[in-house]
């Protein structure tokens, strides 16, 4: 009995894994075509001053739109982008687009605050990142500080001495650097003061646990202390309510990104803030 109940499950297991191992085929094949066909875009997410609701920058982040499936979020191509090595080829994509967007943005709406795009892994130990980074900057016209790059700290560990050149590389060009998802890896803080980093992202978990009743905002504090103590700047990601705002603000985070203010938003979008921004209009707070 137990033996045939194990037999069966073992069939349904090797079955799934051929579904999803088909499904994973597919959306490589079709991700290699849609980098080609440029069925991938960016939208933009606001980053927002606490204290005066003033718009101090915007993340890029990728949308795949598929022919018959409509539009695929990163969560579900990352992965197999990343297993395939596709990511790097995906990753050239994003720089390059998010530099050509800049160069039009600061000539048309005089863009003062940087764009910050995620970098994978694979994409930061290829060793070819900050020459890639250069040559976006270059042909874009751009000095460096218009663009951020985002790393997470899983990408750093490992081997800290290499990361620490591949940063080093890049700030040279003049880029700044933020700490993605920061506070969820599993790093030593020694390492921190010795990576030129200009920037700490609180991870959007600890800014959920800011709900009422139940808050606790110890990590969230003790990273804006951290930032605090080494210099760097802060930023809260997924921020939805005005309770967690206002916890931040008590907290002195200078800035956050989430719902609340903006959903990642298509380049129209993003223009029509820039607009009213440079008519000197309220943007919403
Ligand atoms: P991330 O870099 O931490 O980006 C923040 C994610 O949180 C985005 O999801 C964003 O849409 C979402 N978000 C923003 N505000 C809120 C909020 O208030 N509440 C909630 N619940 N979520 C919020 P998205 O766009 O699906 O991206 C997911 C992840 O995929 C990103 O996390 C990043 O790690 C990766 N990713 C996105 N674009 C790129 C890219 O161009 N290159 C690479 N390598 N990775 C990317
Ligand atoms: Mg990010
Ligand atoms: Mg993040
Ligand atoms: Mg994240």
């Amino acid at each position: 009995h137990a033996k045939e109940h194990g037999r069966n499950s073992f069939r349904f297991v090797t079955r799934e894994m051929g579904a999803r191992s088909r499904e994973r085929l597919d959306l490589e094949g079709n991700l290699r075509r849609a980098i080609q066909e440029g069925q991938l875009f960016l939208v933009y997410q606001p980053q927002v001053d606490t204290l005066s609701g003033r718009i101090v920058g915007f993340e890029a982040l990728v949308r795949w739109r598929h022919p018959e499936e409509g539009l695929i979020m990163p969560g579900r191509f990352l992965p197999v982008a990343e297993e395939s090595g596709l990511v790097l080829a995906m990753g050239d994509w994003v720089l390059g687009e998010a530099c050509a967007q800049i160069r039009r943005w600061k000539s048309r709406f005089s863009l003062s605050v940087p764009v910050a795009v995620n970098v994978s892994g694979a994409q930061f130990r290829d060793g070819q990142l900050p020459l890639k980074v250069a040559h976006a900057l270059d042909i874009n016209g751009l000095s460096g500080p218009e663009l951020e790059i985002e790393v997470t700290e899983g990408t750093l560990i490992g081997d800290v001495e290499a990361a620490a050149a591949t940063l080093t590389a890049l700030k040279r060009r003049g880029v700044l650097i933020a700490l993605d998802d920061f506070g969820t890896g599993y790093s030593s803080l020694s390492y921190l003061h010795r990576l030129p980093i200009d920037k700490l992202k609180i991870d959007r978990s600890f800014i959920h646990d800011l709900s009422t009743g139940a808050s606790d905002s110890s990590v969230p504090r003790a990273i804006v202390g951290l930032g605090r103590s080494l210099g760097l700047s802060v930023i809260a990601e997924g921020v939805e309510t005005q309770e967690q705002l206002r916890l931040l603000r008590d907290l002195s985070c200078e800035s956050y990104q989430g719902f609340l203010f903006s959903r990642p938003v298509p380049v129209e979008e993003v223009e029509q803030l820039l607009g009213r921004r440079e008519a000197g209009e309220p943007v919403p707070a």
